[in-house]
């Protein structure tokens, strides 16, 4: 018997989709690559309940939850999506799998330079709300437009606007300065906003559409997860880039309702 509902991407959104789907009681394989966004970072922040919490411990307590009610989880990556005559084909590394319904929670890619890299989310960071708080009052360097360095004021009055970043300076393991052009400002933080990539080529190849945010084109929903092409949904980051955990696991709920009404409709 296929499945149901396959979920690309066990991040937040997927596995709270999971959740929901699974307690629903309809069979549900999520297919994850395990490589959410924030894994960088050694604290997830404003998860209500849980701030502070390891991003994977998250993602380890959401997965017990979703085996719990016989949820069916994979680590591998999905390779190819098509639609077929009632469906769709999923195809990961080393089988095809087939569902009815499809949730993209693919998450997205933030660009960073190689010479940021290996202090990102730590103390160079895009999120002032999420990691903010950790570096207040010290001395915090905002690359970025004008708004977001008005923005990180909120958390520190010794704030430096650098309209390049072509070095940074770390000692004892921890960020020290930062090189833009020939000057060297001291700083304890980086805000850095890097470009970032939806991972939605699958999504785009079945048709979906997208619509401008300020970011660049993202797939369209409904607001519920709902995508253009009837029975294949997205939440998270994948559609929404503004989505912290807190939402993009809400998102992940919401879009699991809707599945799960759907199929209920189709059912007849
Ligand atoms: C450094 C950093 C720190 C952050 N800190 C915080 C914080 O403290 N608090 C907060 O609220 N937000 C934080 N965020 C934002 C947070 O990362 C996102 O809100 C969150 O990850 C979005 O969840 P998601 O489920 O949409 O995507 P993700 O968590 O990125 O999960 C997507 C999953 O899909 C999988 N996947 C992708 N493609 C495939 C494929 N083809 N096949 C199989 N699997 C696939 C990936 O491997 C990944 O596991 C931070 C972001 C960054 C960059």
């Amino acid at each position: 018997m296929g499945h149901e509902v396959v979920i690309i991407g066990g991040g937040a959104a997927g596995l709270s989709a999971a959740l929901v789907l699974t307690r629903a009681r309809r069979r549900v394989l999520v297919v994850d690559g395990a490589e959410p966004r924030n894994k960088p970072a050694a604290h997830m922040h404003n998860y209500l309940s849980r701030d502070g919490l390891s991003p994977l411990d998250l993602l380890k307590h959401g997965r017990a939850e979703v085996e719990g009610y016989g949820g069916e989880i994979v680590n591998d990556t999905v390779t190819r999506v098509t639609k077929t005559d009632d469906g769709f084909a999923v195809e990961l590394s080393e089988r095809t799998v087939h569902a009815q319904r499809l949730l993209f929670a693919t998450g997205l890619v933030d660009e960073v330079p190689d010479h940021l890299r290996e202090r990102w989310g730590r103390d160079v960071f895009s999120c002032p709300y999420c990691h903010g708080y950790e570096v207040r009052d010290q001395k915090l360097a905002v690359f970025g437009e004008e708004m977001k360095v008005a923005l990180v004021r909120q958390w520190s009055d010794d704030v430096t606007h650098v309209p390049s970043v072509d070095g940074i300076e770390v000692e004892d393991d921890r960020l020290v300065a930062v090189i833009s052009g020939s000057d060297r400002i001291p700083a304890d933080a980086l805000v850095y906003s890097a470009p970032v990539k939806p991972r939605d080529e699958f999504l785009l190849a079945l048709g979906a559409e997208t619509e401008k945010t300020p970011v660049g084109p993202f797939v369209r929903t409904d607001g519920k997860g709902r995508t253009s092409v009837p029975g294949v949904y997205a939440a998270g980051n994948v559609t929404d880039p503004a989505a912290i955990v807190i939402v993009a696991a809400a998102q992940g709920a919401q879009a699991a309702g809707m599945i799960n009404m759907d199929l209920v409709t189709a059912a007849g």
